[in-house]
């Protein structure tokens, strides 16, 4: 038995194990033994039956005089019941629809029994104890010890896998070679790997299973800060096109637009430009709260690349973003001589600088032709920009709209030169500086940390139940001035969710959405036109709807999540979130980030019917605070960084993002992996930790 031996080859596991243990990303021996408890159960209280307690959990080893298993009918229930004796004394046990026991459990066997002495009219009984066979209590793995709980899917329990998982321990524990530096080990004074997999795994206290734990932590940061750091050397030695400030030209267009730049985007517009001159690749994250205006950030940098006459590969995450951004970059540059491409699914269009600002349709292949002779200038599309057929013959810089990521061998891939174009990538989603630092530690980050001034703040409110059909008719008025609305509902039963699978969970939430939909349109407001939308519709439907709510033929938008990002419709005043204590702060603040964009006073109304003091407390969050930034902080503190949408596409494991809430271990990993680089920067002291670095890398969704 080898590390990475398939799981399938281990005794005991048929195709049907497989596939649920694939289920839980788990496809080799070490994968298994990588599968950390969530939690631990306490049985380690091993006595005599005369000592046990009501109410107290404990252990006990006796003899079984007798079991049998009765059904009650009329509450659906098989009840296995047993006498346990020892020395002492002795005690029932009971269990619930678990008929199956009289067929492993026999009377006159010995076992170990672990569970809650519970007290019914009866007497004293032990409720639903685990029971481990033998008379050893050394080495014991179900009982009388820490008990690993482990995250389960379903039909496949925590004793199934402890049972698997102890003998493999064994077997190939002598494979497993420490990866951690030694004087780091040393310094932060980090337990050995094979230990601290044995302390995980099979606690002999819950104290070294934590210090097991935070090995593990240090070690995953650790691995993460040492692969963006080497990304960055890495990149810093490669080719790209020296595109120096023409500054003349941008002035120009600075001085073209109708508002003045914040000093936010100043300040950006010119650290990207001092990038670009330098003869290795930009690789810049612009991260700027919704509205900041980051588009017209990228605008100073297309153009200072197009003046260059290299090209420009802009994309965004959705086709109606993608339009969107042509619109308003052929706007921006109305008065420059830029020929401006749009691929999308269907329907390629071209603006071309004779063409005084007209759009016109244009074949696939001509759009296709003009990029490879480098005549298009900037080319706009969705992901099929980085399909094979197409081929910059000249291109300067990707931008990338809210997909963060992008490996030098996509960027090359791209164009038919062989140095790598510059990359900055532009997201709204605020991530906390010290995550950012990690997670996108391979990225320079640049700020937007302030809004255009004399925007309206939008008002946001808290409604409880007895206050919504207050709330429908101040939409009614609202439509009535002209305005229109959004209404965003998750609203699937949270008590279904957690036991649904992902393609489940999107349905029941399509359902959801057209079930309120058609109430909305009935009961609340039958005399206005109300559209819908939600993510199983096809990209032409979502267009077709989005279009219709922009040229206002449409009244109220009732729609899932997937209006979260970019969409432009100034004309929208009202926000309404159904069910909002669902969602991150950083989400909801992304929602409300769709009104407020034009000149009306604008509201964000937050609907629960939720009153606990943590709801509470986070939806208020959002009404004292309109700085994206903080927000996610906030997020961070209160439910941890799964809500960093970013963060969880790149594919990082629970634990790791657990251990991404400890700001200070953050540091402390991103310290040593420097300190480390610097005294061996291809790490030829450290073969192993090299090679784990390897299958990091694959792990991780990078190129
Ligand atoms: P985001 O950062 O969300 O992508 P956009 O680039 O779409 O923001 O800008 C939002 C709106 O703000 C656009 O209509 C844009 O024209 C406008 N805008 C951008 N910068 C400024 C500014 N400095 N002053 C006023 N309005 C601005
Ligand atoms: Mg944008």
């Amino acid at each position: 038995m080898q590390l990475n031996t398939p799981i399938e080859n281990i005794t005991n596991i048929g195709p049907v194990y497989k596939r649920k243990l694939k289920r839980l990303g788990i496809s080799t021996v070490s994968d298994l033994l990588f599968h950390f408890p969530r939690r631990y159960e306490d049985f380690s209280n091993l006595i005599s039956i005369n000592k046990l307690k009501i109410n107290e959990v404990a252990t006990i080893h006796g003899q079984i005089l007798v079991i049998e298993t009765s059904k009650s009918w009329k509450r659906k229930l098989s009840i296995t019941e047993a006498v346990i004796k020892d020395k002492t004394g002795a005690i029932k046990a009971i269990w619930f629809n678990q008929p199956y026991l009289t067929k492993t459990l026999k009377a006159g066997e010995k076992a170990f029994f672990s569970g809650k002495v519970t007290l019914s009219p009866k007497g004293a009984y032990l409720s639903n104890p685990i029971y481990e066979k033998g008379d050893d209590s050394e080495g014991l793995t179900h009982t009388g010890r820490l008990i690993p709980v482990y995250p389960e899917t379903v039909g496949l329990s925590s004793r199934w896998i402890r049972y698997i998982l102890k003998p493999l321990l064994v077997e190939v524990e002598d494979q497993i070679n420490e990866i951690m530096p030694l004087d780091i080990m040393k310094e932060f004074n980090l337990m050995p790997i094979k230990k601290a997999l044995w302390e995980v795994h099979f606690p002999t206290s819950l104290e070294l299973s934590q210090k097991a734990q935070e090995r593990f932590s240090f070690e995953e940061l650790f691995l993460i800060e040492l692969f963006v750091l080497r990304e960055r050397n890495r990149l810093s030695h490669e080719k790209s096109i020296c595109l120096p400030t023409k500054l003349e030209s941008i002035q120009r267009f600075v001085k073209s637009l109708s508002y003045k730049l914040t000093d936010a985007q100043k300040k950006s517009a010119w650290v990207i430009l001092k990038d670009l001159e330098r003869d290795y690749p930009m690789n810049r994250l612009l991260e700027g709260d919704v509205g900041s205006g980051k588009t017209v950030v990228a605008a100073i940098a297309a153009l200072n690349t197009v003046k260059h006459k290299y090209q420009v590969a802009f994309m965004a995450p959705t086709e109606i973003l993608a339009k969107q951004h042509f619109q308003e970059i052929a706007r921006l540059f109305s008065d420059f001589r830029v020929n401006i491409g749009l691929l999308t699914g269907k329907q390629d269009q071209f603006r071309s600088k004779k063409l005084k600002n007209q759009v016109i349709e244009i074949s696939r292949k001509k759009l296709l032709e003009k990029v490879l002779e480098g005549e298009m200038d900037i080319l706009i599309g969705t992901h099929a920009l980085i399909q094979d057929k197409v081929n910059f013959g000249k291109l300067g810089l990707v931008i990338l709209d809210e997909q963060h990521r992008f490996g030098v061998k996509q960027r090359a891939k791209l164009c038919k030169q062989d140095t790598i174009p510059h990359l900055l990538s532009m997201t709204a989603t605020p991530i906390p500086r010290t995550l950012a630092l990690t997670v996108y530690g391979d990225l320079d980050l640049s700020l937007i940390d302030e809004l255009p001034k004399g925007r309206k703040k939008v008002i946001t409110k808290i409604i409880p139940p007895k206050e919504r059909a207050g709330t429908y008719s101040f939409i009614k008025e609202e439509i009535k001035k002209g305005r229109q609305a959004f209404i965003i509902c998750p609203r699937v039963e949270s008590k279904d969710e957690e036991n649904m699978s992902e393609a489940k969970l999107s349905w029941a939430k399509v359902k959801a959405v057209k079930d309120e939909y058609e109430r909305l349109s009935k009961d609340v407001f039958p005399d206005l036109k109300l559209d819908i939308l939600h993510g199983k519709m096809t990209p032409k439907e979502k267009e077709g709807v989005m279009r219709k709510f922009k040229n206002k033929k449409t009244n109220i938008l009732v729609s899932t999540s997937v209006v979260e990002v970019g969409i432009d419709v100034p004309n929208a005043t009202v926000m309404v979130i159904e069910g909002a204590e669902r969602f991150g702060l950083a989400q909801l603040h992304q929602f409300r980030g769709r009104v407020g964009r034009g000149e009306h006073q604008s509201y964000c109304l937050l609907f629960t019917d939720s009153y606990t003091s943590k709801t509470r407390q986070r939806l208020k969050a959002l009404i004292d605070s309109e700085d994206g930034f903080s927000l996610a902080e906030k997020d961070l503190e209160l439910r941890g960084p799964g809500d960093f949408k970013g963060i969880k596409q790149w594919g990082i494991p629970d634990l790791m993002m657990s251990s991404l809430k400890d700001i200070s271990l953050v540091e402390k990993t991103r310290e040593s992996a420097k300190q480390l680089l610097i005294a061996d920067p291809y790490l030829k002291k450290q073969p192993v930790l090299k090679n784990r670095l390897l299958t990091f890398r694959e792990k991780i969704h990078l190129e």
